[in-house]
């Protein structure tokens, strides 16, 4: 056991939280799972958590047996907020939980450097909200890494290489500024009510300064064009970002003649500064 708290089966009995489709959710009972993914996103002490979507609160209890020095929830189900509070209770000062839809939340007043973010969380609010979180206005963001539970679809994009049906704009997106693992499979039975997909957590450590220089907006727009049309060739698929992209492409290092699949970050990153320096 890793806290004197009821079984999670319990709590959710008690405070009758069945599971909702319309919040995405899927909980984790197991305690000693969610040990593990706490584990996972690395020493956790001395470091606050930001934890999206804690539910009946079987992840935050993880992290904070695991040591985090404060962990910041943000819940939109009103009915698990009691079921918080017990967590809140037991260990004093370290929880705060916030009611409301993380996608309209700013946390960063309330949270101290260093910050880990830990989530399982429904898959297209994780989505949306690890874009953001790639792609702040400043780098380095806020936070320092992110412990993400995904389907394994997704996490499988988020890790892909070059040459690889999974490799697009998502994986390039994280590659140019962190280093991005999966740290765990999950099938559908770890979960209460089971997914119909298996999952995965991936581990994303950002880095201090992007790996190769490039101005984020181009980047962005050549990664874009380049796999909105993954199947045809580069000098086809970005004909409309530069008259003579056939000559920037070369200069770049890259075959005209090559596809967005074959071509990795730090040639990208060299066909945006061109794309830049030849307006
Ligand atoms: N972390 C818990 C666990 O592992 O058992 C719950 C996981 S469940 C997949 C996702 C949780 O995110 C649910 O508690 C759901 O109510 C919450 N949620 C869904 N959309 C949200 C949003 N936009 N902002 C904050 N929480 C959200």
């Amino acid at each position: 056991m890793i806290d004197d708290l009821p079984p999670l089966r319990e709590v959710i009995r008690n405070h009758d939280l069945r599971a909702k489709k319309s919040f995405g959710q899927n909980f984790l009972l197991d305690l000693n799972l969610t040990a593990r993914i706490a584990r996972a996103a690395g020493d956790l002490a001395g470091s606050d958590v930001l934890e999206v979507g804690p539910g009946p609160g079987g992840l935050t209890r993880g992290l904070l047996a695991t040591g985090a020095r404060r962990v910041l929830a943000i819940e939109k189900d009103a009915r698990c907020l009691p079921a918080l509070a017990e967590i809140e209770a037991a260990y004093p000062g370290r929880l705060a939980v916030i009611e409301g839809d993380a996608l309209a939340i700013d946390p960063l007043g309330h949270l101290t450097p260093p910050i880990k973010i830990v989530s399982n969380l429904p898959y297209n609010v994780g989505t949306e909200l690890l874009i953001r979180w790639m792609t702040p206005a400043q780098w380095p963001p806020f936070w320092d890494s992110l412990t993400l539970m995904f389907q394994r679809e997704v996490a499988e994009r988020i890790v892909a290489k070059p040459g690889s049906k999974a490799y697009g704009r998502l994986a390039l997106m994280v590659a140019w500024r962190a280093e991005a693992k999966i740290v765990l499979h999950l099938p559908p039975e770890a979960f209460t009510p089971p997914p119909k997909v298996s999952s995965a957590v991936v581990h994303i450590t950002r880095l201090e300064t992007p790996r190769y220089p490039a101005d984020a907006k181009v980047l962005e727009r050549v990664i874009a064009m380049a796999f909105n049309q993954r199947r045809k060739m580069l000098r086809a698929a970005l004909k409309g970002l530069h008259p003579d992209i056939e000559t920037l492409l070369q200069t770049s290092g890259i075959a005209p003649t090559a596809r967005a699949e074959e071509i990795g970050l730090e040639q990208f990153c060299a066909l945006a500064r061109a794309v830049k320096d030849n307006r």
